[in-house]
């Protein structure tokens, strides 16, 4: 394989000696034309000057008869002397009247180019013959033209070779540090691909290679943060099922052992601990789903005032055992949400769970909703402890409880709120929460007004 380097330095003396051979072909064509031009505008010129030479013999005499006689005399030697072409003659009819020689017999077809190229002799307004200057052209013009480009030529190749020596060089550097930042892009990515994610590659710079860079980085970044997610979802997984299944286990040891008996309540509570097991397992397939954008979602109209009365009902009793009231402040014509109802009353549970729960006896839970920009937003409020600022951006995140839960006997998993935030976001909503002065918590999540 060959390197980058060397390719790019090469393209760059391939481009130099192409640029070079072009521009010496153009120029040479380029000479030629104008020599072409410069001698036929000398013969047109000679051409002008003997007509006018030509003109007051013919008025004199008034016959091209002695013209051979007249230029072949003593003048006309020292005319036909300082004209070293083939000078032609035609009279009036066309007829060749003098040949200077010089060149091939005449064809009818040469007489008709003369005559057509020639330059009129006239006498009083009236044309009486054409003088034509022809072939034979100069040696001296012709070798003065081959020196000149020679010369113009061995100038551009000596240039073009010299421009060529810099591209080398030049390209040889420039591809040396392209080749080199490629190089440190080649070598992060294989550290990479050995499982070393914190590896960045320089991203300075306002060129293509610093946007690569950039953009390596950001999947870097992203790589190393799905990486600790997902270590650190094994690692909660493997906590929160440890405890439920120790449970287990000891029990149905103890009962095995004969250490215990197997009384309605031992069964019941190991009887929990199995449920407390499958709803964990069931919540985590669900938040994996929607957290993919794959959770099968029954999309419809929901009203809000049915939907806030199937997650209340449910947990009337809870909250007046714990000495809690609950309050419902839907303002009257809120129109409907379109939204998977099952998944909505489960959010809606969730968060009036941890209300409650959270909430010292004596205090209220307040269920607000208000409608604008083509949402409606459903509020749950208590006059709890409220929610640390520290703990604020965390709490929806998987399996993150509060100080608070953690150290109370009854603190879930750690899951209710990540679900509420994935049903929400999966139906095309939004979810946050925020402490309400003096005291509490507020809980608000989004949901689009069903289109009539
Ligand atoms: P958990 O199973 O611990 O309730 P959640 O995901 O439902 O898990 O809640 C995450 C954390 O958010 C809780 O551990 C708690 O610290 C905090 N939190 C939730 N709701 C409230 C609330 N109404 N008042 C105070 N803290 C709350």
């Amino acid at each position: 394989m060959r390197s980058l380097h060397a390719k790019l330095a090469l393209s760059f003396v391939v481009v130099a000696l192409v640029a070079m051979v072009i521009t010496v072909g153009v120029a040479q064509l380029v000479i030629a034309a104008r020599f072409g031009d410069f001698l036929s505008g000398t013969r047109q010129a000679q051409a002008e000057r003997l007509a006018q030479a030509l003109a007051p013999w013919y008025r004199d005499t008034g016959t091209w008869e002695g013209l051979r006689i007249q230029l072949g005399g003593p003048g006309g030697h020292m005319m036909m002397r300082r004209w070293p072409e083939r000078v032609l003659v035609m009279d009036a009819r066309g007829r060749l009247v003098f040949d200077s020689g010089g060149g091939p017999p005449p064809t009818p077809a040469m007489l008709e180019r003369w005559l057509r190229q020639g330059q009129p002799i006239l006498v009083d307004g009236r044309t009486v013959g054409t003088v034509a200057v022809q072939g034979a052209v100069e040696a001296g013009m012709r070798t003065l033209e081959a020196i000149f480009t020679r010369s113009v030529r061995s100038a551009m190749i000596t240039g073009g070779l010299l421009a060529a020596a810099v591209a080398a060089v030049l390209g040889a550097y420039l591809a040396g540090r392209i080749s080199g930042r490629l190089r440190i892009f080649q070598q992060a990515a294989a550290s990479i691909a050995g499982r070393d994610l914190a590896v960045r590659v320089p991203e300075d710079g306002d060129d293509e290679l610093a946007a690569l860079g950039r953009a390596f980085n950001l999947m870097a970044g992203n790589l190393q943060e799905s990486e600790k997610a997902r270590r650190n979802l094994v690692a909660d997984v493997t906590h929160e099922l440890r405890t439920p299944l120790s449970i287990l286990r000891g029990g149905l040891e103890s009962l095995q052992d004969g250490v215990i008996a197997a009384s309605p309540e031992v069964v019941s509570s190991l009887a929990d601990e199995a449920l407390r097991l499958s709803h964990l397992v069931s919540d985590l397939q669900d938040l994996n789903l929607a957290e993919a954008g794959h959770l099968p979602l029954d999309l419809g109209r929901v009203d809000v005032g049915e939907l806030v009365e199937g997650a209340l009902s449910p947990l009337r009793i809870e909250a007046q055992l714990r000495m809690l009231r609950l309050e419902s402040r839907l303002p009257s014509g809120l129109p409907a949400v379109q939204a998977d109802a099952r998944r909505t009353q489960q959010v809606l549970m969730n968060i009036l769970t941890n209300a409650i729960k959270y909430t010292p006896a004596g205090g209220t839970i307040t269920i607000a909703a208000r409608v604008g920009a083509g949402r409606v937003a459903i509020s749950v409020t208590d006059d709890g402890p409220g929610i640390d600022t520290g703990e604020l951006r965390h709490i929806f995140n998987r399996f993150y409880r509060g100080d608070r839960a953690r150290s109370r006997a009854e603190g879930g998993t750690g899951l209710g709120l990540s679900i509420a935030r994935g049903y929400v976001e999966a139906q095309g909503g939004s979810i946050w929460a925020e402490n309400v002065p003096p005291r509490g918590a507020r809980f608000t999540f989004e949901l689009p007004v069903q289109p009539d």
